[in-house]
């Protein structure tokens, strides 16, 4: 059967209205290929993976030294338990994770699938490890506007998104703040933890944070015995320019959910690192133990995958290398500004976001769609992304040329004009 055809009578896609999707007119892309930063489709169109495939891909497709380590691991063994067992692999990534961090923080790895699972597993041992300290009206979570972190009923809770979050508020005791300076009404006694994407706010549309905040935040959390758990579901892994987003303060969080990047973007598996003052409430007897995990917790293949991208990063240099991509990225950017519809560019590294609005500085009514229809527009010229609302965005794989790079911006300049007309 045809792929299309088959996709359109069977399968059910992520944050999509079917209808539309399933319409005729509707022309699915089937991506069936690829190579460093650029994408195939079925019919043997080429694209630039502007958004690095829904933000997760590093170091681009088909690295020869990932796909030699998934290779050789295929060759031993594929999944095997992580409940009753061990196996290299995952302590070695555990091993080599942790080492990431100074000395004497960020000292455990508990696995999971994915961003959301990530941050479900920093909830859960926050709210038990609180239990165990005998501090159980520590139950709230404190998150922030336009916050986003994931899907599962735990993480989307969390979310300031109302689109995302719909009607799965009621899981947890949440308190969606508006700003920092609503911390301070807060009766800090009764928090369980902070959460925080750290710098830039990705699902809100690539939103920066103020420089200093999160060291501010952190401040607030010492003073006031709070747990802070750091989502670099999208931040980490080099996209901001350093390892973490996190350095870029000198914080250290209780707990951090790791995931998209942590494989290179090749397959799902994510990690939770936290502390051994958290690991330590967790000893004693059985009742103590946390009771959470996954089938395909610490899957050997994907920790093949993770250790061959953490070996990457040294072998290839990877954040010396990036450097004057990210400053090639700023100034194609700041040409990009010159069109008055791009009423804001904010950029963290190697994440921009272009928001458009009218001339004037009112946005676009959203069942316009102008920032959907831009980014089909762009896929006429070459270039593969999504946007937030109106915010375009461009956060490519880190194997991406300076040329490369002039394309994906020359791309949506074209396809700006296309759709809101000459300047
Ligand atoms: N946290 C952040 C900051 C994210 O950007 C995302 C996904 O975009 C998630 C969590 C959820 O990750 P996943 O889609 O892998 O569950």
């Amino acid at each position: 059967m045809d792929p299309i055809a088959a996709d359109k009578a069977h399968s059910w896609h992520p944050f999509t209205p079917m209808a539309d999707w399933c319409a005729p007119e509707h022309e699915p892309l089937a991506l069936v290929s690829g190579e460093g930063a650029l994408l195939r489709d079925s019919a043997g169109r080429e694209y630039l993976d502007g958004n690095s495939s829904i933000w997760t891909n590093l170091h681009g497709h088909r690295h020869p030294a990932i796909d030699a380590a998934i290779r050789a691991q295929l060759d031993r063994v594929a999944h095997t338990s992580f409940l009753g067992f061990t196996h290299p692999p995952a302590a070695e990534l555990a091993r080599q994770l942790v080492a990431l961090w100074p000395a004497d923080t960020l000292s455990r790895v508990f696995f999971s699938d994915d961003g959301s699972t990530a941050v479900e597993v920093a909830l859960k041992m926050a709210l038990q490890c609180w239990r165990q300290r005998e501090q159980p009206q520590r139950q709230v979570f404190v998150s922030f506007r336009d916050a986003y972190h994931g899907d599962t009923l735990g993480a989307a809770s969390l979310g300031g998104i109302d689109l995302f979050k719909g009607a799965f508020h009621h899981g947890l005791n949440v308190t969606c703040l508006p700003d920092f300076a609503a911390l301070g009404q807060l009766d800090a006694r009764t928090v369980a933890a902070v959460i925080i994407e750290p710098l830039i706010q990705g699902a809100a549309g690539m939103r920066l944070w103020p420089r200093g905040l999160l060291r501010e935040l952190r401040g607030w959390c010492d003073e006031h015995g709070v747990l802070l758990i750091l989502d670099e579901v999208m931040t980490g892994f080099g996209r901001t320019g350093t390892m973490f987003a996190c350095e870029q303060e000198g914080v250290v969080p209780d707990f951090i959910a790791l995931a998209k990047g942590l494989t290179g973007g090749y397959l799902p598996l994510a990690a939770t690192l936290t502390t051994e003052r958290v690991f330590e409430t967790f000893l004693g007897g059985p009742e103590r133990a946390l009771y959470y995990g996954h089938s395909y917790t610490a899957n050997q293949l994907g920790c093949a995958a993770a250790l061959a991208s953490l070996a990457i990063f040294r072998e290839e240099n990877v954040l010396v290398a990036l450097q004057p991509k990210i400053a090639h990225l700023t100034d194609l950017l700041a040409a990009m500004r010159r069109d008055p519809r791009v009423y804001e560019v904010r950029q963290c590294g190697f994440i921009a976001g272009m928001e458009l609005r009218h001339p004037d500085g009112t946005p676009f009514p959203a069942a316009d769609r102008t920032g959907a229809r831009v980014c089909l527009a762009a896929r006429r010229h070459g270039l593969l992304t999504r946007p937030v609302r109106d915010t375009l965005v461009l956060l490519p794989p880190y194997c991406i040329t300076e040329a490369q790079l002039g394309q994906c911006v020359a791309a949506l300049e074209l396809a700006i004009v296309e759709i809101c007309g000459a300047a």
